[in-house]
């Protein structure tokens, strides 16, 4: 035995905690689901383990979750006999050391104000919830393989306490110190306030949250004096109990018996997620491989979802029941990951590893099976429920985007479920609806990458698109720099990225009227090239402008704007580019430039030359190579107006 020694959270944690515990009244029921769940995942742990080290469970076989109360004292304690934690085990996974994202997490919950239980729950609270309920927190665990126990206590107020101790029986105990109902309400409890130390209002927790728990959750049978319906049973250790749960696991059941309410409650257990879940696929297969699928489509963006190297598919492998492996990568693509539930074999050896996984050939017929499902289910999500697609793709849309560069095979069907805001306006269309809407004689796609959707509906790259009633799609997500390089066409009609490629004339016409004008600007055109050789590659006439005189594009196949925003976001500096800057020969500056280049005012001309490719430069929301010279050009201007 040592000496109990204090440390201090790290800051992060200390001020969730603070959060949590201050401004959550209505969802403190979850604390147990949350503590039962984590129980329940420790058996899952042990049983795997003692697979191939049956030693293990030698002292005590029958896995169970137990809950123990003294009403009078307000103690209840949540105790397991699964696999349990070391010392470091302990500090690294009892939240006194903040996980990676969660001074992000905080500061979103600062932006959206504190009672925000839903951006709580995606944080995945878990163990914390329990300091919601009580006023101090002691936990005892010894894992299954190691001969010393550890004690970790805390009230809550960024310290805790550790201690080494012999002789505690494998499994972990969480015991809460219940905070009085009166200090509870004080602090704005809902006027229905549970009482966790009330033996029935446990039990009605757990057949609401954890019904479908494999293991046993017992309690005492004297807590329940009088009621005959309960099953008694004696336990190993001579207790006598009931069982409050009914252990069947929810996906072995038939689809049409599950409630609604069933899976969600069944989704919340799983995730630790606050809200329900968007779609539920749920399906058996039989055959040459036989397992059932429980999927989920979560509602809302995991915090981390993009954080490095949170990329595996986050289902769970099950063999007839027993769980195998969390957060199966075979399973899943990486462009799947927000998917979450669980698989269940009946005919892979329960001692699969994650390499014999890898190989293994009914496992890439599964993955390609859950991936056609979900897929499916998204479509029909889309085709029948689109405010709920809509909020689908604003929270995961960018992860399917992943899917449709990285999978040639699934791109155009991924192409098909993307959701683009138009030039238009009004809402996010699909492919398919802006095909639907193309003006006649159109046939191409036209889209747009931009910095933000603002920027991108001003930008003068649609002008002429506009003026002959057509839109631009626009893509502002990081990941659009990659995925329109590879989805060239879709159904058959290419896909045209305005700032990257010349825009065809909007008739034979146009494209006469427009060598025309190239011809005669010609000597004005060549005088620009020369005049800012630096930066650009040629100067041309535009078929796109309107309203702008000028505008920037770049080649087909070199870094854009939105990548060199990003590439210098991340501290790199992008490879120098020669773009092609485009001139709207109807506009009257342009007309002007004429002017000057045949009265061969070349000083005037440069400088012109110059203050139009600012201007481009700051349309596309791109920075000046000289913002000082700029600056004097345009002073210099605006004095010679005042003249
Ligand atoms: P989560 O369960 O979402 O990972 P928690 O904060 O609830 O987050 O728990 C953190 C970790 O602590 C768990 O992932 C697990 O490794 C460990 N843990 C919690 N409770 C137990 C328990 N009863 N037995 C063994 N390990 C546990």
């Amino acid at each position: 035995m040592t000496q109990p020694q204090t440390h201090a959270f790290q800051a992060e944690v200390k001020e969730l905690l603070g959060l949590m515990i201050h401004s959550l009244y209505s969802h403190k029921e979850i604390f147990l689901r949350e503590l039962i769940s984590n129980a329940s995942d420790a058996l899952d742990k042990l049983r795997f383990e003692a697979l191939t080290r049956s030693e293990l469970l030698a002292e005590d076989s029958q896995l169970r979750i137990r809950l123990e109360l003294d009403g009078e004292r307000r103690r209840l304690r949540v105790v397991d006999n699964g696999i349990g934690m070391s010392r470091d085990e302990v500090i690294e996974n009892l939240g006194v050391i903040a996980r990676s994202g969660t001074r992000k997490f905080l500061e979103a919950l600062r932006q959206r104000g504190e009672n925000s239980p839903e951006l709580i729950g995606q944080f995945g609270v878990g163990f914390y919830s329990s300091f919601m309920v009580a006023s101090r927190v002691t936990v005892t665990t010894r894992r299954a393989d190691l001969a010393r126990g550890v004690r970790w206590s805390s009230a809550g107020d960024g310290e805790y306490t550790i201690e080494e101790l012999d002789g505690l029986p494998r499994g972990t105990s969480i015991e809460l110190e219940l905070r009085s109902l009166e200090s509870a309400e004080g602090e704005g409890a809902a006027q229905d306030a549970q009482d966790f130390a009330e033996a029935s209002v446990l039990r009605e927790l757990v057949r609401k949250y954890s019904d479908f728990v494999e293991w046993p959750i017992q309690m005492a049978a004297s807590h329940f004096e009088g009621d005959g319906a309960l099953k008694r049973s004696t336990a190993p250790d001579g207790v006598e109990v009931v069982t409050l749960n009914s252990q069947r696991p929810l996906w072995l059941r038939p689809k049409d018996e599950i409630k609604p309410e069933e899976y969600a409650q069944f989704y919340k257990h799983l995730t630790h997620e606050w809200s329900d879940p968007l779609e539920t696929v749920h399906f058996k297969v039989e055959g040459s491989s036989e397992y059932t699928a429980l999927l989920f489509i979560p509602g809302e963006r995991p915090f981390d979802l993009f954080e490095p190297g949170r990329d595996r598919a986050r289902v769970n492998l099950y063999v007839r029941r027993v769980f195998v492996m969390a957060d199966c990568e075979q399973l899943l693509p990486t462009w799947l990951r927000f998917v979450r539930g669980v698989v269940d074999s009946s005919d892979l050896p329960l001692n699969v590893s994650r390499e014999i996984l890898q190989h293994n050939r009914a496992m890439a017929q599964i993955q390609k099976r859950l991936v056609k499902k979900t897929l499916d289910a998204l479509a029909s999500l889309l085709a029948n429920r689109r405010p709920d697609y809509q909020r689908f793709w604003e929270a995961f849309g960018a992860v399917l985007k992943e899917g449709a560069v990285m999978d040639a095979e699934q791109r155009e069907l991924l192409a098909g479920l993307m959701l683009a805001p138009s030039t238009r306006g009004e809402g996010a269309v699909t492919l398919d609806e802006y095909i639907a809407r193309m003006p006649a004689g159109q046939d191409k796609l036209y889209v747009l990458r931009c910095a933000d959707v603002e920027a991108g509906r001003r930008s003068p790259h649609v002008e002429a698109l506009h003026a002959r009633g057509a839109e631009a799609l626009l893509f502002v997500d990081p990941i659009d720099e990659w995925l329109l390089d590879t989805l060239r066409e879709y159904k058959g009609k290419s896909i045209v990225a305005l700032e990257r490629s010349e825009l065809d004339d909007a008739s034979e016409a146009a494209k006469f009227e427009r060598e025309r004008q190239e011809r005669e600007l010609r000597t004005v055109l060549e005088q620009l090239e020369s005049d800012l050789g630096e930066h650009v590659q040629r100067v041309r006439v535009s078929a796109r402008l309107v309203d702008s005189p000028a505008v920037l594009v770049d080649d087909a196949g070199s870094v854009g704007p939105h990548m060199e925003r990003l590439m210098r976001q991340s501290g790199r500096t992008p490879p120098k580019r020669k773009r092609v800057l485009e001139l709207n020969a109807q506009h009257p500056l342009v007309e002007r430039l004429k002017v000057l280049g045949q009265n061969s005012e070349r000083e005037q001309l440069k400088e012109w030359s110059e203050l139009l490719l600012g201007q481009a430069l700051l349309a596309e929301g791109s920075p000046l190579p000289d913002p000082s010279r700029f600056s004097k050009l345009v002073s210099s201007l605006m004095l010679a107006a005042a003249k």
